[in-house]
């Protein structure tokens, strides 16, 4: 009368697709990183293992603790340290471009600061002759100034610049193309749009503080203050601009010149800790085996073998 008993395919867990490592595991053996390798059953004991394909040594899927109190603390200790570096990498790096955007807008007003001098000078010869700079007459004099028209005297925008400024920041680029490489090593868990995203957040802190130098500009007391509230401004956020292409230059180039510098210097063996510079970009670390029909990814879905597995 019964239905002929048919294999529950579903449960039976020798019929499951086998699971692959996940995350970074080092072999005991060898030190090659079993990540992304098969997890295979072991018939005699019924337990999960995890072969190594570079010397053969098993090893259990269950990790033990290896080592003792003074080693997690050692642990702790380093990641302290870890944040630490990190907190100041990014004071230095929001130091660098508030100290190169600052001194952008300082050089580029340089020109500007002397046809101001020139032409106070000589309104002030004509208003009491013999007088010299005072910072109230200065401002009775800037008062009466029309910018636009100065800027228009002066051949337009491109006569106020000081292009010195905008020359010096060609080498000076380097030195946030530096920082976004170190920043592209050290955020090693961020893809490019979390990158690019931080870069972005460095830039606007930067901006920010760099800003603050305005305050000393709103009321000018002085050709050189006179001089860089008009040129200072436009000529920091240009090179704020020109600077975070810069930062995000050198933020996608970091991780493939490790990379490269991984594969230059580190036999394959010693490579293993640093695979994750391969696998947060979806790429497979040189020298792992790829079971054939396999995705390149180590990370992505187990592949479901032939007709036995279970549908749905
Ligand atoms: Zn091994």
């Amino acid at each position: 009368m019964s239905a002929p008993p048919t294999p529950d395919v579903a449960n039976d867990r020798s019929t499951l697709p086998p699971g692959r490592v996940l995350g970074d595991r080092l072999c005991t053996s060898c030190g090659y990183n079993l990540i992304g390798q098969t997890i295979q059953r072991e018939p005699h004991y019924d337990l999960f293992i995890i072969r190594c394909p570079e010397c053969g040594a098993v090893a259990a899927t269950q990790e033990y603790p290896l080592v003792g109190r003074w080693a997690f603390r050692l642990g702790m200790l380093c990641a302290a340290l870890w944040i630490m570096i990190m907190v100041a990498l990014w004071a230095g790096t929001t130091g660098a471009f508030v100290g190169l955007g600052i001194a952008t807008g300082e050089i580029a007003s340089q020109s500007l600061q002397n046809t101001l001098w020139t032409a106070y000078t000589a309104w002030q010869e004509q208003q009491t002759p013999g007088s010299s700079y005072n910072p109230t007459s200065f401002q009775a004099w800037w008062s009466e100034q029309d910018v636009d028209a100065m800027v228009a005297a002066s051949g337009g925008w491109r006569g106020v610049f000081d292009l010195e400024a905008f020359i010096m920041l060609i080498p000076l680029s380097l030195v946030p193309l530096g920082f976004g490489v170190l920043w592209g090593i050290a955020l090693f868990r961020q893809r490019r749009t979390g990158l690019l995203v931080w870069g972005a957040i460095v830039m606007a802190v930067s901006t920010a503080i760099s800003c603050l130098s305005y305050l000393d500009w709103i009321a000018p007391t002085s050709p050189w203050t006179a001089a860089r509230s008009v040129a200072g401004p436009p000529s920091q956020f240009a090179a704020m601009a020109y600077m975070t292409l810069s930062l995000w230059t050198g933020l996608l180039l970091g991780r493939p010149i490790a990379r490269g510098l991984v594969r230059l210097f580190l036999p394959p063996r010693l490579r293993g800790p640093l695979a994750i510079l391969w696998t947060t970009d979806g790429r497979t670390p040189p020298g792992m085996i790829c079971p054939r029909g396999w995705p390149r990814d180590p990370l992505g879905p187990t592949p479901v073998s032939g007709g036995d597995a279970p549908s749905k």
